[in-house]
């Protein structure tokens, strides 16, 4: 709309009645790529008619106003067009509309310098609408291959996944089932039972906890929004992790800011933490110590984990939320910093990472806060 009317207001005036103008681009490339051919047609003749309502204006509203039918009536027949017809359609189009143009300007008042005149409506409007629809037709075929490209990338990791996750359930279910059995013997002392359902338990919730972190990866886009009081989770999820880290002989110190709030699915912002704090946990096979810290700024929060554990090289803390990537052999799923990542992205959060082999790791994750 905007490239008409510039067309038409900078137009060059031969004689009263006729305007000479570039109005053919606008004109096809609306109709045929995006469909507003009539209504463009409509502003055409209106445009027209603040110049006067001459002989020039009647031939005008002629033309436009069954171009503008044309163009309703064509502009779906040319969508399933392949590109390089579509390319040639406009040109062609374009030469045509102007053909009619000069026909009009024939009959109405012959121009005193024809091949100006003829030069300035077939071979500028086509050059130009040749080089418009070629640029259309490249963004659009970028567009879609990025589009194909990402859509073939996520059922690669779907597959993947799928076979991890079925792997990864088999084995806990596998030792559910066999404690299962075993208790099933008559003669077992109460003890024993306690202590084989504890770890039946265990199993089960390590086979949730998979389909959990499946279920984040696939569903990334947050499905609530809720405010998440920060401290007051880590305080809970540090009492959820406290036996695993005493079992490691791991000790987590909390020492949390003021209260604040962000916003985001509280049960993964649970899921997140639990899993980079477990991941410390297990980084400390001979015990060491976790700090949790939370401090605020006007716009963000900033929560740090650090711990005295095993370290990670460079390399392995560039590949850190790749999936499937771990060093922990079968014992580890490689989901868990995937999915931190994409929960920590969900809520428009950054996440840095420093580490050192032998020293420890410190994860910073800057968060924005809730706007009251
Ligand atoms: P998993 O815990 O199942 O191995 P994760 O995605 O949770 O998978 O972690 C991927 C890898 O990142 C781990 O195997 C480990 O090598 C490394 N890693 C993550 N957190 C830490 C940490 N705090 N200290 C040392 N290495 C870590
Ligand atoms: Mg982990």
């Amino acid at each position: 709309m905007f490239l008409l009317a510039s067309c038409l207001l900078f137009s060059y005036h031969k004689e009263n009645y006729i305007c000479l103008d570039l109005r053919s681009i606008p004109i096809v490339i609306g109709g045929l790529y995006f469909g507003i051919g009539p209504f463009l047609c409509l502003a055409v003749i209106v445009l027209r008619g603040i110049y006067g309502l001459d002989m020039g204006f009647l031939l005008n509203a002629l033309l436009y106003g069954s171009l503008s039918i044309l163009f309703w009536k064509v502009h779906p027949l040319f969508y399933i067009q392949p590109p390089k017809k579509r390319m040639i359609i406009t040109i062609m189009a374009g030469i045509l509309l102007n053909i009619v143009t000069i026909i009009f300007v024939e009959i109405a008042s012959p121009p005193d310098n024809r091949i100006d005149a003829y030069f300035a409506y077939l071979v500028i409007p086509s050059l130009g609408l040749g080089m418009i629809s070629y640029a259309i037709e490249f963004v659009s075929k970028n567009t879609q291959m990025r589009l194909e490209l990402v859509k073939s990338e996520k059922l690669h990791a779907v597959e993947q996944m799928g076979a991890a996750i079925s792997h990864e359930i088999r084995n806990p279910l596998t030792a559910a089932i066999g404690f299962v059995q075993l208790l099933q013997e008559q003669s077992l002392a109460p003890a024993k039972r306690n202590e084989y359902l504890g770890i039946i338990k265990g199993e089960l919730e390590s086979a949730e906890r998979v389909i959990q972190d499946y279920l984040t990866f696939s569903k990334p886009a947050l499905d609530k929004r809720e405010s998440i009081d920060v401290n007051r989770e880590l305080q809970q999820i540090v009492k959820i992790l406290k036996p695993t880290a005493n079992k490691h002989s791991a000790k987590i110190v909390a020492n949390l800011a003021v209260s604040a709030y962000v916003y985001g699915d509280r049960q993964r912002f649970h899921q997140c933490f639990i899993n980079v704090i477990k991941n410390s946990i297990e980084s400390m096979p001979h015990g060491g110590f976790i700090l949790i810290e939370t401090k605020t700024s006007h716009t963000d929060i900033t929560i740090t984990i650090k711990d005295t554990g095993v370290g990670m090289t460079e390399e392995q803390v560039e590949r850190l939320g790749e999936p499937y990537y771990s060093t922990k052999g079968s014992k580890g799923t490689g989901l868990g910093m995937m999915v931190v990542y994409s929960i920590i992205r969900a809520m428009e959060g950054k996440i840095y990472v420093t580490s050192e082999v032998g020293t420890g790791t410190i994860f910073r994750f800057v968060l924005p806060l809730k706007h009251k």
